[in-house]
């Protein structure tokens, strides 16, 4: 079984693991203001040459942005030799991703919580805790262009990059993977369930109004590989999450434990108890705990939420 690959703590020595990987990586400024391009390829300068960032061939080895993402150690080792503290960058599209982000700030963990009362829990993947103690679920790039901001704070990313971990996000943070801390590559098909309409297959039979709108699709290694969440897997997200976010990861990780019981895929009250325990531990009272844990059970309008 892969049980991943721990990642160094230094970004030079990330950057070279991830390579190692397969992964093409480029160096990100700790402000994300991106470095110049040659004269050839700014479009203010006077001997620009108009071309498509693929097209490139000027030959500076920073040009472009995160085109310029590479797995060549020895670019890596100048890049972050230059600039030792730099964050790694990875593209996704140009690494075959499509990361979901959730940004807790903008109601991320509410938006995730009722897509998954509508479509169903999302398959389990790769997962990244940013800086800002939001939440990277990376899965295969279904291939085609994906809405960059289908839900208020969830964002789908694809043509555009994310940092990886040990990366430093601007709240002082270190990006880190989720669980272990051991990164995993992604192997898991972006949910057909987020494809645009006119890429899904069509339904196997009109959608019941019941509150599971697919009742019969998530058994155990559900089509598309990703293993389910376990109530080990809800307990360690409440476990990681940071002091300021506490509730909001709470409340998340309460929201799956109804969806993925409501599946029969785990014990509600077995979660119910781990959860609350977990709660207690990073120091959320019992009631708080107790409350948050049910109102996740509520479910939210769906209005808000027809595409
Ligand atoms: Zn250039
Ligand atoms: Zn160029």
């Amino acid at each position: 079984m892969n049980v991943g690959t721990k990642i160094p703590a230094v970004p030079l020595d990330a950057a070279l693991a991830y390579a190692a990987l397969g992964i093409k990586v480029f160096r990100v400024r700790r402000n994300k203001a991106p470095y110049a391009n040659c004269p050839r390829c700014d479009k203010q300068s006077s001997i620009y040459i108009k071309h498509r960032p693929e097209e490139c061939r000027c030959g500076v080895a920073t040009c472009h942005g995160f085109w310029a993402a590479t797995t060549n150690p020895e670019l890596i080792h100048r890049w972050w030799t230059e600039e030792p503290d730099a964050n790694v960058g990875a593209p996704c599209k140009l690494n075959g991703w499509a990361v979901l982000d959730v940004d807790p700030r903008n109601g991320g963990h509410t938006s995730l919580c009722a897509l998954e009362q509508r479509v169903g829990v999302l398959p389990g993947t790769t997962m990244q805790i940013t800086g800002g103690d939001g939440l990277h679920m990376l899965y295969l790039s279904p291939g085609f262009d994906l809405p960059g901001e289908p839900f208020p704070g969830i964002d789908f990313k694809h043509n555009g990059y994310i940092l990886l971990a040990p990366s430093v996000h601007s709240s002082g943070y270190r990006y880190q993977w989720a669980g272990s801390g051991a990164f995993r590559k992604p192997d898991v098909a972006w949910p057909e369930a987020l494809l645009p309409r006119k890429e899904r297959r069509p339904p196997p039979a009109p959608r019941p109004a019941t509150r599971n709108p697919f009742p019969s699709a998530p058994t155990k290694g559900r089509p598309g590989g990703g293993k389910m969440w376990s109530v080990e897997d809800l307990v360690q997200h409440v476990m990681d999450g940071r002091e300021g976010n506490r509730n909001s990861t709470f409340f998340f990780a309460a929201c799956r434990a109804h969806e993925l019981a409501g599946q029969n895929l785990i014990s509600l009250s077995e979660a119910e108890s781990a959860l609350l325990h977990a709660a207690s531990a990073i120091g959320l009272t019992d009631s708080e705990a107790r409350n948050s844990f049910d109102s996740a059970a509520t479910r939210p309008g769906d209005r808000a939420w027809a595409a």
